[in-house]
């Protein structure tokens, strides 16, 4: 009996009820809440894997462990980002079907145009898929500096969508800016009052459609409230506003006044601050409708997406839908311009977040524990002291019922041995073992008190007490990075084994050497939660971070020298899924030459070196080189670009 209980492994949360044989997926569906931050692109199956489907449609669902079985069978390495370009697909279409309903319901005389703000995702295949598909929608795109110009130039847009111009502006991107007007519908932003007259200046006489973006009294929610309002980075006052088109009319360019824009910050939670803005901006354009022929009527971007699933106005949510969003301002605009009797205008939207967040997660495994304290029970022997043989009897027969009683007791019980060896009266061995009985008996009594609900703070700092840390194969800092920079939450679960119940509550550190390197913020209905419900280590563990597609893709930066991520792209199609691209991740050389290494002089110096064997240790270098920079276990041969190759050597349709 003893030695049974001696040799049984405990781990945190465990607690013997059975109850893992009642688990449903129904209750990890609850639990993970992905159907309220999923939007019907993410679910579970009954085999308890996530699935995703691109379309939300049902014959279009695809078992996300099918794609990594197939991808581990390819040797590629993870972590890995998977991207859905048919989610971006079906987020054009919502977001203009949004528009369309909300138009035809206001009979809005006017028509409404979407323009991708390329700040959000500038990844060449991401702008792509955006205007590949976008193109029926005369999807346009907004850029901020010199370098997302040229790159929204390269990409051959149709004539009729627009380039938007905005940021600082030199002498350069005005000029870029002129010259292509006769290719592409670009509009300058004059964003700040000085900029109208370099732009009068470096136009040779042909001067570009100019929009004008209006400083506004209201302001956005949420994080990045400080874009808008009148103490904002960009944007013109009114009397500024008045003073350009004074200017535009008395040099005879009053018809370049194309377009007036505002923007009140990225991911507005509250659709209150929508609606005030619109409202000021909507009577701002009647105003200027009437000295000037503005065409578009551009809103800016602040869409919000909701991270935590809560549809609330807190941070990382949103308290309102796209159709209401779309309403307010189709309905807002249509009603001043009548008060006002002028005519409507092309409404123009820069949703960021809303068209590609969803698109993408990353895949990673886990690939340890931190702090590990799997235990084998210690049992008294004789001579041990009373407090040890206290706590054994507290793990054994701690309940339900009980459990308060006892994890009180062994709070005392610790801090009696604790004085005992400062005493001299017990040696370092009883104390260890003491420190042992006691850190069970508190798994014990936190998964109790997560069984029982027990809200008593004594209780959650408990939880935090016996929480483990996984170590996920991944960058925080490369693949999430506004987790890091403005604490963000993002979704994050298995990917598998939603059958079973998650047993373990803790937080997941990256491979970082950098204690930032963490999640320890979940989302939770209630506001933030500092764990996650995890399943125990049993073979590999696949999780997911999600709506990773934007701003992540480029923001993220190069903390220890891990680089980006392999990607496969995929499109499902009846169920059948297949790649329809991929990109190899970066490799230890090239992060080292990004950052001015010569890695070839560096091999050679090393053959030329006399000591042993230097060809032999040059080569080693050579394959560490080409290989991965994150984590990989296995013997395999790490060339990201050789296994991917392979990988993308599935273009046949795999049945799922
Ligand atoms: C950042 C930005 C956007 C995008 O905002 P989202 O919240 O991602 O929709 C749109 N327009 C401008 C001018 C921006 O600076």
């Amino acid at each position: 009996m003893e030695r049974e209980i001696g040799a049984m492994a405990i781990t945190a949360g465990y607690v013997a009820t059975g109850e893992d044989l009642m688990w449903k997926v129904d209750d990890s569906i609850e639990l993970y809440r992905v159907d309220r931050w999923g939007n019907g692109y993410f679910s579970i199956n009954q085999s308890g894997n996530l699935t995703v489907k691109p379309r939300k449609d049902p014959d279009s669902e695809v078992d996300v462990m099918g794609i990594i079985r197939e991808l581990e069978a390819a040797q590629v390495q993870f972590p890995l980002l998977l991207r859905f370009p048919q989610i971006i697909d079906d987020r054009l279409d919502e977001i203009n079907g949004a528009f369309q309903e909300s138009i035809s319901e206001f009979r809005y005389i006017g028509r409404y145009q979407p323009v991708f703000p390329m700040k959000v995702n500038q990844r060449k295949e991401v702008i792509e898929y955006i205007l590949r598909y976008g193109r029926k929608y005369n999807m346009g795109i907004e850029v901020g500096t010199k370098a997302e110009l040229i790159g929204a130039l390269s990409m051959n847009l149709p004539p009729e969508s627009l380039i938007i111009c905005n940021g600082y502006k030199d002498e350069g991107y005005l000029k870029l800016a002129t010259s292509f007007q006769g290719m592409n519908n670009i509009i300058v932003v004059v964003d700040l009052f000085e900029e109208l007259l370099d732009i009068l200046e470096h136009s040779d006489g042909k001067v570009p459609q100019i929009g004008i973006r209006v400083k506004l009294f209201s302001k956005g929610s949420g994080r990045w409230a400080e874009s808008g309002g009148e103490s904002s980075k960009f944007g013109l006052s009114t009397g500024e506003t008045l003073e350009v088109i004074r200017i535009l009319s008395e040099k005879g360019h009053l018809d370049r006044l194309k377009m007036l824009h505002f923007h009140i910050g990225s991911q507005i939670t509250d659709i209150r601050r929508i609606k005030e803005a619109m409202n000021e901006a909507a009577r701002v354009y009647a105003k200027i409708k009437k000295v000037a022929d503005v065409e578009y009527f551009n809103v800016g971007g602040g869409l919000s997406v909701d991270y935590d699933g809560s549809r609330t106005s807190e941070p990382s949510s949103a308290n309102y839908n796209l159709r209401e969003y779309s309403n307010d301002v189709v309905y807002t605009l249509q009603k001043i311009c009548q008060e006002e009797g002028v005519s409507c205008p092309t409404i123009v939207s820069e949703s960021g977040r809303a068209i590609s967040a969803y698109h993408s997660f990353l895949v990673f495994k886990v690939i340890g524990k931190k702090n590990s304290r799997t235990l084998y029970l210690p049992y008294p022997h004789k001579g041990d002291s009373l407090q040890i043989e206290d706590l054994h009897f507290a793990f054994k027969t701690i309940n339900i019922e009980n459990y308060k009683e006892h994890y009180h007791d062994a709070v005392q019980l610790r801090s009696e041995l604790f004085s005992a060896f400062n005493l001299g009266n017990i040696g370092l061995e009883e104390r260890a073992k003491g420190e042992t009985l006691f850190w069970m008996v508190c798994q014990k009594a936190a998964a109790l008190a997560r069984q029982a609900g027990d809200p008593a703070p004594e209780f959650a700092e408990l939880k935090r007490l016996v929480s483990q840390k996984y170590i996920g194969n991944f960058s925080l800092f490369q693949s999430v990075p506004d987790m890091w920079g403005v604490e963000q939450i993002f979704p994050i679960m298995p990917l598998h084994r939603h059958r079973e119940m998650p047993s373990v509550a803790g937080t997941i550190a990256d491979i970082t050497c950098d204690s930032d390197g963490e999640i320890k913020r979940f989302g939770g209905l209630r506001g933030p939660r500092e764990c996650l419900e995890m399943h125990n280590l049993d073979g590999d563990y696949y999780m997911g971070i999600f709506l990773l597609g934007a701003y992540q893709d480029t923001l993220g930066d190069f903390h220890n020298l891990l680089g980006c991520v392999n990607e496969v792209h995929i499109v499902v199609d009846e169920g059948n899924w297949r790649i329809c691209n991929t990109i190899p991740g970066d490799t230890c050389d090239k992060l080292l030459r990004f950052f001015n290494y010569d890695t070839d002089e560096f091999i050679r110096s090393i053959a030329a070196r006399d000591i042993e064997d230097p060809e032999r240790i040059a080569e080693e270098l050579r394959v560490a080189l080409q290989g991965y920079t994150y984590f990989n276990r296995g013997e395999r041969r790490s060339d990201p670009d050789d296994s991917l190759t392979q990988a993308a050597l599935y273009s046949e349709p795999v049945r799922t």
